[in-house]
């Protein structure tokens, strides 16, 4: 898929906003009009459930902003809340009853969840069928080999946002900082596969990584996932890079009424000036994230991945 966009060029001619929330804005447009077809062919539309445990105020904020958007392209949509209570077994037995339930195509457990509850044992026990984060290791496994399957969301986000903005990516030098299971390291397979976006030289740094800089200083496209604001400074970065910023960390800023804003890995100021292109952060992966979940939900009731 290649959408025409708008070509904003932003500070020097040379650098380009890959802009994740406008690509997000005209991708939800798409999504409702296939919902719209479906239900006009007398389909049901597309139902995803999320389980929220405890009262985590980040998560709360993720969970009602998936909802939120489920309901603007006319999807179903069920939130379940469970105390931080709640057992482990409690926990796996809603997710069986979820797996069981006909009406629903996908859900997703919001993570992180209390420190008595096993993440993996939750992750594991979703019927990877369903799974539209694309965590279980069916899934995984699935994307390693390049068969098809559920791709997690915000690396699903960010290779749309380089496909739709055409970045070459084939012979490059990627490098990704940070090796989460839902963002370095199923990033650094998607842009090693024999695919496009993809087909690059990858290098994977986490914090045990010596002389990061070094690595850094050789990237065609540096993809950074950390959560420490500003961290990444224009000496650590090549001449005309890629750079995609997934960080987003609420810092303290008495200015904006809510008391926080957000920060991304990268200090944009002065990393922008020297890339070819680069996500600013709020405005980049974010928004992608969520769209790419909800094209896992449309995948998964049109049983598009498995039947
Ligand atoms: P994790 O905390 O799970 O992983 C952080 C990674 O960064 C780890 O692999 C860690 O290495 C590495 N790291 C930490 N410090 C250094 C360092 N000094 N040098 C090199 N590597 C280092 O984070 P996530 O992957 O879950 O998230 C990363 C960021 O992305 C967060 O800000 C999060 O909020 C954001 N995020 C944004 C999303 C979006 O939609 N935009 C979605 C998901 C996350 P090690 O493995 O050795 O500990």
């Amino acid at each position: 898929m290649l959408i025409e966009l708008p070509q904003k060029r932003v500070i020097k001619q040379t650098m380009q906003i890959l802009n994740g929330k406008e690509l997000a804005r005209i991708m939800k447009g798409e999504i409702k009009s296939k919902v719209a077809r479906m239900v006009a062919q007398g389909k049901r539309p597309p139902h995803l459930a999320a389980i929220l445990v405890g009262k985590d105020g980040a998560s709360e904020t993720y969970v009602n902003h998936k909802v939120k958007i489920c309901r603007e392209v006319g999807f179903e949509s069920t939130l379940l809340r469970m105390s931080d209570k709640v057992t482990e077994k409690e926990l796996l037995d809603q997710v069986d009853r979820f797996n069981k339930a006909d009406f629903i195509d996908g859900f997703i457990v919001q993570l992180p969840l209390p420190k008595h509850i096993e993440p993996n044992k939750v992750i594991h026990a979703i019927d990877y069928k369903k799974d539209v984060d694309g965590f279980h290791p069916m899934n995984v496994g699935r994307m390693a080999i390049g068969q098809p399957c559920y791709l997690p969301a915000t690396p699903y986000g960010i290779m749309q946002l380089l496909e739709c903005y055409n970045v070459p990516t084939s012979g490059k030098h990627c490098v990704v900082v940070g090796r989460s299971n839902i963002v370095g390291t199923p990033m650094s397979i998607l842009m090693s596969r024999n695919a496009n976006p993809g087909n690059c030289t990858v290098t994977l740094c986490h914090s045990r990584t010596q002389n990061l800089a070094t690595y850094t200083k050789k990237a065609d496209i540096l993809i950074v996932a950390l959560g420490q604001p500003g961290f990444i400074t224009a000496d650590m970065v090549k001449q005309g890079a890629v750079v995609i910023d997934v960080g987003i960390t609420r810092v303290p800023d008495k200015n904006k009424v809510w008391g926080y804003s957000l920060k991304g890995d990268v200090h944009f100021p002065t990393v922008s000036p020297k890339c070819s292109f680069i996500t600013p952060v709020p405005g980049g992966v974010g928004p992608m994230t969520v769209i790419s979940l909800l094209l896992n939900t449309l995948k998964a009731a049109n049983k598009e991945v498995y039947s």
